[in-house]
């Protein structure tokens, strides 16, 4: 019996007279070998599992702290005779955690869609009062805000749609060749829209050719300019430069000698709706899921993002692709 378990990757164990006869290796591996021969109630010590395991029944328990301080296990008890008893042990932390994220995902989203609809809301009752006598000016002013506010809640979406379909095409591996060259010359200008253009120093050194989807590796440049020139001084230069790293992948570089990024945000950068300063990214019309999107697109063909700041004086994001084996002839 002992053999037939010992492999199992989930932790299993069986009980003589409330004592651990057999332990396969999953379970001695999170409760230590020592507990063989032990008492159940001392080899594992949590309360709850202690009141499941005494009991003279079969069942169930949910058990936070089993092993770590917030992992969570499901422990399972089946009693097969006065003596014999089996117990399961089933690990839901990772299971706890996105459904813990997923939750705090649609609150803030939630949140993030709510504020600019109250605002439309708020503006168009105002506009629509018939008593109310605004100056052309005000109305003017009144409606600026309303269609800014809109655009706001138009990007949103937008980039919860990007996001969410990034999402859903996570492991399917990307099946186009792509030339990288023409496609960050072409996004970049692209995102800095003709008022910010003259910003923009592209320096394409080398056309690289790396497997990929072209819509979203155009994504990724275009979030990535367009956050260089929204943190940085409207006459500061931007640099845009793809080459070849010494390992041989294609490598992306967007510079800007903005504010630059403190260090304690740079590893949280990423995270959907994560902002070292709300009030600033959502005036200059962010949304707080650009870097998300990146991340999850460049995930998605094998790649690697860093950040580099340095505060005073500016940031580099570099993404690096791994070059396709095929040669730029083969694209079509
Ligand atoms: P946002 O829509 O707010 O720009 P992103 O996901 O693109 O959302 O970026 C997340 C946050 O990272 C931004 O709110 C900003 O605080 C910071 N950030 C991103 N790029 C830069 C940059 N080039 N310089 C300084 N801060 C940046």
């Amino acid at each position: 019996m002992s053999e037939l378990i010992e492999h199992s990757r989930t932790p299993l164990l069986l009980t003589e007279r409330k004592r651990v006869s057999v332990a396969n290796n999953a379970a001695r591996e999170i409760l230590g070998e020592h507990m063989l021969g032990q008492d159940v109630r001392v080899a594992f010590r949590h309360p709850d599992a202690v009141a499941l395991l005494d009991q003279s029944s079969s069942g169930t328990a949910t058990v936070r702290g089993l092993v770590r301080r917030l992992d969570i296990w499901q422990i399972n008890y089946k009693r097969l005779d006065a003596n014999l008893g089996v117990i399961e042990l089933v690990n839901q932390t990772a299971e706890a955690d996105i459904s813990r994220a997923h939750t705090d995902f649609v609150a803030n989203a939630s949140h993030e869609l709510r504020t600019p609809l109250a605002s439309v809301i708020g503006y168009i009752e105002t506009l629509s009062d018939e008593d109310a006598d605004y100056t052309p000016e005000t109305r003017g002013r009144f409606f600026a805000t309303v269609l800014s506010e809109a655009r706001r809640l138009q990007s949103l979406i937008s980039d919860l749609m990007s996001l969410s379909q990034v999402e859903a095409e996570k492991h399917d591996r990307p099946t186009g060749v792509i030339r990288l060259k023409e496609l960050v010359e072409g996004a970049s200008i692209d995102a800095a829209g003709p008022d910010r253009q003259h910003r923009l120093l592209i320096e394409c050194h080398e056309d690289s050719t790396i497997v990929g989807e072209a819509r979203q590796i155009e994504q990724v440049i275009r979030n990535l300019v367009d956050n260089a020139l929204k943190y940085s001084g409207i006459n500061e230069t931007v640099v845009v430069s793809l080459d070849r790293a010494p390992s041989g992948d294609a490598r992306l570089r967007v510079t800007d000698y903005g504010e630059g990024i403190a260090p304690e945000h740079i590893p949280h950068l990423t995270r959907r709706f994560y902002r070292t300063d709300p009030g600033r990214s959502r005036a200059s019309g962010g949304t707080g899921l650009g870097l998300a999107i990146v991340k999850h697109i460049v995930e998605r063909h094998k790649g690697r993002l860093d950040i580099d700041s340095e505060v005073g004086k500016g940031t580099v994001f570099t993404v690096r692709f791994p070059a396709s084996e095929k040669a730029v002839d083969d694209v079509s």
